[in-house]
């Protein structure tokens, strides 16, 4: 009897404290360059609109500011506002040497990427999960000494067009996937972001470079099936910032700062402009409010703030390596220092609520619902979405999980793999329901068997006989 008890006690601590546990889920996530949101609405995708219908889809996102490409990229790994992960620009600068450094050297400046917050990668990796990153903007540095298990930064000079070198790359992550084991690969492409800026937005161009994004997309999902990764693999598609046209051909008053009148160059001590329509200047000692005032209102599309009193959304100001003025132009504009340098038939880096810097946003996989489509969020909040999948820890980060939650299908534990909290709760009733019924049982067949012990003394002899039966019965039930 007590030894059926211990075990009855045994199997539902047992079943009570275990939680029903499927393996973890891997998630991809996969940016293309400047893909705006509305992209597919003129050209014809059949495997976005699939992936819509197997997923989720959001109307559209909204992008840090500045909005760029390594700055917005590292808060898609970090979750946090520019100015709090401090990946302010594409280019390293450096103040006091007026050395600039373009996009591609900067992946490799160590301390610019470095500065406090970590990506995901290290994240994961720190709480035992494998992690990877192909081109993702970030994957050359390390991160307080650690860089990111299985890494490829692209060589300088490379061919981001070249549709067979995306297959190779999604075969090689799934590869990863499956043979590694690996939770977590970040799969960068460079595209439809150089066509939208030699072409423009509206190019035919770009129409034929979103049905290539389509195409692989496609790749993408079979190749994840051929690998058998289907079941367990998580699938995120979003960008860095979308693309507005630049207005060309005289139609315009261009902005060019050394034509403002009272402005001087020599009143700075650095400058950052030639670089669409955002700038930042560095005004000597003194010249602060001259250069400010100056600026200030001099061109109908050109917005002029100091740092500390930039507008709120922007988060675009905390943070020591922002210059103490800050420019942007409106949509159509961009910003030329001493004459114009920039020939671009598409742009962005311009305001975030601007809708054509919005990116797409679409989902796949058994942590998302399916044919879901779903209104905009800020990409801040796919971090925290992200190690919720993974069921890792975040960082400090400026998103949250309230934001993305709606399109998830299952909770899951800060750590390692998914629980279906009502299987377990259903399983645990039952367990107590059981144990219960058990002692019943027992206390019931306790009792009739001492009303037999006092009523057939005579037969004392075969109790044991009896007792042995009765729990024979209570071990089967
Ligand atoms: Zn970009």
């Amino acid at each position: 009897m007590l030894w059926t008890t211990s075990l009855c006690l045994l199997w539902a601590s047992f079943v009570l404290g275990a939680p029903v546990r499927k393996e973890r889920q891997k998630l991809l996530l996969v940016s293309f360059d400047g893909f705006r949101w509305d992209y597919d609405r003129d050209v014809d995708t059949p495997n976005l609109d699939q992936m819509a219908k197997d997923g989720v889809k959001a109307q559209y996102v909204t992008p840090p500011y500045l909005t760029i490409t390594s700055p917005a990229h590292f808060t898609l790994l970090t979750g946090r506002y520019i100015e709090n992960h401090g990946v302010i620009h594409n280019m390293w600068f450096n103040t006091t040497t007026s050395v600039k450094k373009p996009y591609y050297p900067t992946q490799f400046v160590n301390e610019w990427w470095d500065n406090g917050s970590l990506p995901i990668w290290i994240t994961a990796q720190r709480q035992g999960l494998k992690a990877g990153s192909v081109h993702f903007p970030g994957t050359a540095s390390s991160y307080q000494g650690q860089v990111v298990m299985n890494r490829e930064v692209e060589p300088q000079l490379y061919n981001y067009k070249n549709e067979t070198a995306w297959q190779e790359n999604t075969d090689m992550v799934m590869g990863w996937f499956r043979d590694q084991d690996l939770d977590f690969v970040s799969l960068y492409f460079g595209e439809p972001d150089g066509v939208g800026h030699r072409f423009g937005p509206d190019s035919p161009e770009r129409r034929d470079m979103v049905k290539q994004v389509d195409r692989t997309v496609g790749y993408i999902r079979q190749s994840a099936h051929r690998h058998g990764l289907t079941d367990r693999l998580n699938i995120i598609l979003t960008a860095d910032h979308g693309m507005s046209t630049v207005f060309r051909n005289g139609m315009v008053e261009e902005i060019i700062l050394k034509k403002i009148p009272g402005f001087l160059f020599s009143d700075l001590s650095f400058h950052l402009v030639d670089y669409g329509p955002s700038g930042m200047l560095l005004p000597k000692p003194g010249k602060l409010e001259k250069v400010y005032q100056t600026l200030k209102g001099a061109h109908p599309h050109l917005h002029v703030y100091k740092k500390e009193e930039m507008p709120e959304h922007l988060h675009f100001a905390n943070n020591d390596r922002i210059l103490p003025i800050v420019l942007w132009a409106d949509p159509g504009y961009v910003i030329s220092g001493y004459f114009p340098v920039q020939f671009n038939q598409g742009e962005h880096g311009y305001d975030n609520l601007e809708m054509d810097m919005k990116p797409f946003f679409r989902a796949v996989g058994p942590a998302f619902h399916k044919n879901l489509e779903v209104g905009p969020f800020e990409t801040v909040n796919i971090y925290p979405m992200m190690c919720h999948i993974l069921g890792i820890q975040p960082e400090v980060n400026d998103g949250h999980l309230d934001a993305t939650k709606h399109m998830l299908v299952t909770s899951v534990t800060s750590k390692g793999g998914n629980i279906n909290f009502l299987k377990n709760a259903f399983t645990g009733l039952a367990a107590v329901a059981g144990f219960l019924a058990v002692v019943f049982i027992a206390t019931i067949s306790l009792k009739i068997i001492k009303r037999k012990r006092k009523n057939e003394s005579f037969r004392s002899e075969s109790f044991e006989d009896v007792q042995e039966k009765e729990e024979t019965k209570q071990t089967s039930f």
